[in-house]
């Protein structure tokens, strides 16, 4: 049975360390939002020497809270999901006061080339500054010591996005790609949904027993959840084509207004951008056609 309900409650505990288990800690930055609910989850793991994944937001505050809960425990590496400014940014600076080693998928890129006078709207989201120290391969063991990390390549959310498993405790941390409290925001030309989906897909064959994201609470019965997400992306996808196939033909703006329901408005561009995905893939599959290239402003009609 594949069930999907999403869980708000979170409490945060800002500025301060939250013990999950043995030697794995959170600590969420203050840069609560629509698309970061109540901030940014950094992990620290280990007892004697310390990893740390997704330091976060550049923000002085928080660094703090994490050279406190090092307490003088040296730190050596730092794993980093994907290049979103509320994720990476703070790497080069805990580098820079503890000499570790950053570890990520790649520097920041698209999932596909831009089209002709297209303007990419996720760049003033994304690090485009950062570059790793080690580029991690898909299923690499990096070997702490105290623990091992196994790099789980997930792109979909961006196209660099790597989610990390901590092998002896069945841990994954999912970062941007499965969260607790809402769906995953896949927006072109960063992100890319049939990427997503087959990213969702090695999640789901694997046997992870706990998923801790980059924003809001762990995820419950893991597999229910990511068969119950997969469900949800499918049916929104038939929800879009049958929007097509029952007019002649339909801009975005009109989709999510047949789509999506009670829509804050501050999403707007978050629910345009996901559509786009979605018309992209369906466009790729031979589900539908644009008369023009597939774009924000373009309209798409059934085949
Ligand atoms: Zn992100």
């Amino acid at each position: 049975m594949s069930t999907l309900t999403f869980n708000t409650k979170f409490k945060p505990n800002h500025g301060n360390v939250t013990e999950l288990d043995d030697g794995i800690y959170r600590i969420t930055a203050n840069n609560r939002g629509p698309m970061t609910f109540e901030g940014t989850n950094t992990y620290l793991i280990g007892k004697e020497n310390m990893a740390i994944i997704d330091p976060g937001p550049f923000d002085s505050d928080h660094l703090k809270v994490i050279l406190n809960a090092l307490e003088g425990r040296p730190l050596s590496h730092i794993f980093v999901s994907h290049t979103h400014k509320d994720h990476s940014p703070l790497a080069k600076e805990l580098q820079s006061l503890t000499g570790a080693t950053i570890y990520a998928e790649g520097p920041h890129r698209a999932a596909r080339s831009l089209q002709a006078g297209e303007n990419n709207l996720l760049t003033e989201s994304s690090d485009l500054d950062f570059s790793p120290d080690v580029e991690l391969s898909h299923g690499q063991i990096i070997d702490g010591g105290d623990w091992q990390i196994q790099a789980v390549h997930t792109p979909g959310h961006t196209a660099n996005h790597c989610a990390f498993a901590y092998l002896e405790r069945e841990t994954l941390f999912s970062a941007d790609h499965v969260m607790a409290w809402s769906t995953s925001f896949i927006g072109p030309p960063d992100g890319s949904m049939s990427d997503y989906m087959t990213s969702l897909k090695i999640l789901i064959d694997r046997d992870d027993r706990h998923i801790l994201p980059g924003h809001g609470p762990e995820v419950i019965a893991p597999k229910d959840f990511l068969l119950g997400l997969q469900k949800h992306r499918k049916s929104r996808e038939q929800a879009i084509l049958e929007a097509i196939k029952a007019n002649d033909s339909l801009l975005i703006s009109e989709i999510i207004g047949l789509v999506y329901q009670n829509l804050d408005e501050r999403l707007k561009l978050a629910a345009s951008l996901s559509t786009l995905a979605h018309l992209e893939d369906l466009v790729e599959q031979g589900e539908i056609k644009t008369n023009d290239t597939v774009s924000l402003k373009s309209r798409y009609q059934r085949v």
